[in-house]
Formats: C-alpha cells, sequence, structure tokens
C-alpha cells in the first residue's frame, strides 16, 4: 500500500494527503489508536473505526469518526491495529482474522508515521530501541541528549505521545522511537537509521510463542538499520547478526568499566555524576543512547554534561523528596521482582515499601538483596503473601495495607543516609488504576512537609 500523492491524481488538498483513497480500518481506540483514526482521517484516508468496547466506540463517533466493525465486511486497504490486540497468538482479534484472510496487512502506527514522513518528501531519521527492559529511559534519555545538543527530536511510540500526534520533522529531524515487540512485527516499509536492541528476557511469551518468536519480533528492528546497537549481556542479543555498522554495548563499541561510560576513543562520562541513571541496568542505558546519540552526530564532548542534566522519567527510580538526610525514590514502574531487584541493588540501605498485585513467585528471587532492607512496609493485596517470605528470611517488616500508611511509618523508620523506596514488585491494579497512579500518590505523600 503506497501513498497516494494527491498531486499524482491531479487533485487539490482535500481529500489529499499521504493515505488519499485507502480505506484503512483502525482497531483499537485507546490511548494511541482514537488519535491515531483522527490523523489518518485528515491524512485522506478513509477511516473505519472500532473498538471492543463501546464506550470507546461513542468516543470515536462523537469524534465524527466512522465506526463499525471491519470483521463484518472486510473492505479495507490495511488494518492498524492496537498493539495490546494479538493478530497471531494467542488467538487473532476477528478484525485480524478478516485482514489476514483478505491478504490486508496488519501494521503499526509507527509505519503509517514512517510513510507519511516520507511522503511529505522529508528525509528526518527514525531512532529505533527495543529490549525487554530499558527502553523507555533509554528512549527518553537519547530524545535529550539530541535536543541537548541543539538537534531537532521527538520521541514517541510506546512511550507517549501516541505516534501519530508526532509532528512531521524536517530532514535532519529525528524520530525517537520506543518500539515494542507488538509494534516490530507490524512494520512493513518502516527501517531505522539507528536501532538498539538493548536485551532480552522472557516476556510477553503468550504472543509470541516461545523464546525464538520473541526474538524474531524483536530483531525486526535491525532490518535496513544502517547502524545497529547491540546489548551484549544475554546470549540472544549477542546472537544477532544484523547487516548494518554494528556498536556492541561491549568493547569495541561502547560500554562501562564501573562508573566510566566509554569508547575505544577513551571516557565518554562519569555516571556516578548522573544520578538519575543509577545502576549497571542504567549504564546499559546510557551507553545505548550515547552510542545512538554518536552515530546521530553529537558530539562526544556534548554527552557528559547532558548525562548528568538527564531529568529522568517518572516512576522509575524517580528522586521525589530529599529531607534530613533520607532519599525518597519512586520506582513505581517495578510491577514485577526483576525490576524491583534493580532498584534494590541501587542502593546499600533501604525502608522498602512493596506489594500490591504480585507475580508469580512473589518476592523469592530477590532474597540476595534482602540484606539492604533495614525495615519493609507492606501494602495491598499480596502484603501478607510478601511479608511471609520476608519472615522466612529474617528481615524486619510490617504490613501496612495501605500506601498512606506505609510512607507514614517510613518516615518515622528511615535513618540519615537510608533511602525510602517504592519499588513493588508487584501491579498496582488491587488498589489503584495503574502504575502511574500509585507512584502519583506516593509522590505527593513524600513531598508533604508534615514530617
Ligand atoms: P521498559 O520501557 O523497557 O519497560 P524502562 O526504561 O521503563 O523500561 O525501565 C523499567 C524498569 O526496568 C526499570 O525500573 C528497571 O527496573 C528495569 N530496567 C531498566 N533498564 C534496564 C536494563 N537495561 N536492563 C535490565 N533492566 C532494566
Amino acid at each position: 500500500m503506497a501513498p497516494g500523492h494527491a498531486a499524482e491524481r491531479g487533485v487539490g488538498r482535500p481529500p489529499g494527503g499521504p493515505f488519499a483513497g485507502r480505506r484503512i480500518a483502525v482497531v483499537g481506540l485507546g490511548k494511541a489508536g482514537l488519535p491515531a483514526a483522527r490523523r489518518l482521517r485528515e491524512w485522506g484516508a478513509a477511516v473505519t473505526a472500532w473498538d471492543d468496547d463501546a464506550a470507546r466506540r461513542a468516543e470515536a463517533e462523537a469524534a465524527g469518526l466512522r465506526v463499525a466493525d471491519p470483521a463484518l465486511a472486510w473492505a479495507f486497504d490495511a488494518l492498524l491495529l492496537s498493539p495490546g490486540i494479538p493478530h497471531r497468538l494467542p488467538a487473532p482479534h476477528p478484525a485480524a482474522a478478516a485482514a489476514l484472510a483478505a491478504g490486508a496487512p496488519v501494521l503499526s502506527e509507527i509505519e503509517f508515521l514512517f510513510r507519511a514522513v516520507r511522503a511529505a518528501g522529508s528525509r528526518a531519521r527514525f531512532a529505533g530501541i527495543t529490549g525487554t527492559n530499558g527502553k523507555s529511559t533509554t528512549t527518553a534519555l537519547l530524545a535529550h541528549l539530541l535536543r541537548g545538543a541543539g538537534q531537532q527530536a521527538v520521541e514517541g511510540g510506546n512511550l507517549g505521545p501516541a505516534a501519530l500526534d508526532m509532528p512531521i520533522l524536517p530532514d535532519g529531524g529525528t524520530y525517537v522511537l520506543e518500539m515494542s515487540s507488538y509494534a516490530l512485527e507490524r512494520l512493513d516499509a518502516c527501517t531505522f537509521d539507528v536501532a538498539a536492541m538493548l536485551n532480552l528476557s522472557p516476556d510477553h511469551l503468550d504472543r509470541h510463542g516461545d523464546m525464538a518468536g520473541y526474538l524474531r519480533a524483536k530483531a525486526r528492528i535491525l532490518r535496513g538499520a544502517g547502524v545497529a546497537v547491540l546489548g551484549q549481556d544475554d546470549g540472544w542479543t549477542r546472537s544477532l547478526r544484523p547487516e548494518g555498522r554494528v556498536v556492541p554495548l561491549g568493547p569495541g563499541g561502547v560500554w562501562w568499566e564501573g562508573a566510566l561510560l566509554r569508547d575505544a576513543a577513551g571516557p565518554l562520562a562519569d555516571l556516578s555524576r548522573c544520578p538519575t541513571l543509577p545502576g549497571a541496568h542504567n549504564a546499559q542505558n546510557a551507553a545505548a543512547a550515547a552510542a545512538m546519540a554518536l552515530a546521530l552526530g553529537v558530539g562526544r564532548d556534548a554527552l557528559a554534561p547532558l548525562l548528568e542534566t538527564y531529568p529522568g522519567l517518572p516512576h522509575r527510580q524517580e528522586r521525589v523528596a530529599e529531607r534530613g538526610g533520607v532519599l525518597w525514590v519512586n520506582d513505581s514502574k517495578a510491577t514485577n521482582a526483576d525490576s524491583a531487584e534493580k532498584a534494590l541493588a541501587s542502593y546499600p540501605r533501604v525502608v522498602w515499601i512493596a506489594g500490591g498485585t504480585g507475580k508469580e513467585g512473589g518476592i523469592a528471587p530477590l532474597a540476595p538483596l534482602f540484606g539492604r532492607v533495614a525495615h519493609a512496609l507492606l501494602v495491598g493485596r499480596d502484603g501478607p503473601a510478601f511479608a511471609a517470605t520476608l519472615a522466612a528470611h529474617g528481615v524486619a517488616h510490617e504490613v501496612a495495607g495501605t500506601l498512606e500508611n506505609a510512607v507514614r511509618r517510613a518516615r518515622a523508620l528511615a535513618a540519615p543516609g537510608d533511602v525510602v523506596l517504592l519499588s513493588p514488585a508487584a501491579a498496582s491494579w488491587d488498589q489503584f488504576t495503574g502504575f502511574d497512579a500509585r507512584g502519583d500518590l506516593f509522590r505527593r505523600l513524600a513531598q508533604e512537609e508534615d514530617a
């Protein structure tokens, strides 16, 4: 499906645009889907929108979109399917099944963005970042480095804003895109000037079948990439052999020795001076962002001061308050033990707030780090189960129940030099609308001056 040019068809602007005359079904009208449907219509497409949820359909109708179920009568050139909706495993959504049966492509917003940018005649660059962990941090950090060096850059994709809310950048501008495996599976013409594959560990296997399927989906980011930045910490990522220039996140590329970030030409930055990038996992993210920035023309001397002033993302080891020698850190995004492990490993002595809707195995895998926990305060549905694990390891703890109680107790318990760390190792659904609402409440409570 090549975008049609209004000029080619000898007509004026409306109904011109990069997708003039294209019939596109947009299924899944959430945070990204609804803006995508609107933008595709602006760009000349005949859009039919659908969501299995009636409230979302009503919202689309209120926005003046045509709403109909494309699965009932497939008559479209392509399907834009929200990343959360499967088109193969565990079972294809009916709209995806109809598209595939008709031989129509199932695409992601990034594919449409790429086509619109190229149809507008822009050579803006595309930088894509994927991996099981660290995508958002590396994406936000790279955009910060590019803008700090005076380049035009916008970040988006999985990390808001929605891809099709982004502006058309001119030549030399850069889209910095966080790419999930779902978005990558649904690319066609889109290739990246610079792509990073950070790491891989088992995740989303219901959608990809097995690790080989997951790796295949992720590795799509490297197809046709001019520069491929590759993590070296796991065998799956190390096994990739892309065509373009490879920059490993290890010797020969960009790597770290303790807190020293470097490449073959010498030091690039001292990560101990970068308070928003604590821990070895963030050294990998910093190395990836630095390698991509260098490939995109940022001068090596510009990197250190920009890494030092990176503001960090909310809810990922976000420093929200510092009072009486106690640092308060919001890591609400840590919804599983794996993520909480990274935060616990970053601080020597913590008052740890954890709990919520735990994952299989709970916090047992974190036992090697329990020595860092001066006291644990447990909240939410699985607080009592987490308490049992801590009791078995002799860790001081109490079941606080709510986040409000936990913060009140943390104020009383934390000694100068301690970190009060919200890193729940659990989802938030039992008490909150999402990890962001949980983190927002923690930030507000931590910043209250009533200690
Ligand atoms: P993603 O967008 O891939 O979920 P984020 O940058 O939002 O990643 O980080 C989420 C959590 O994943 C962090 O709080 C941290 O616990 C962990 N993490 C971040 N970067 C890495 C990395 N490079 N390797 C392993 N774990 C990481």
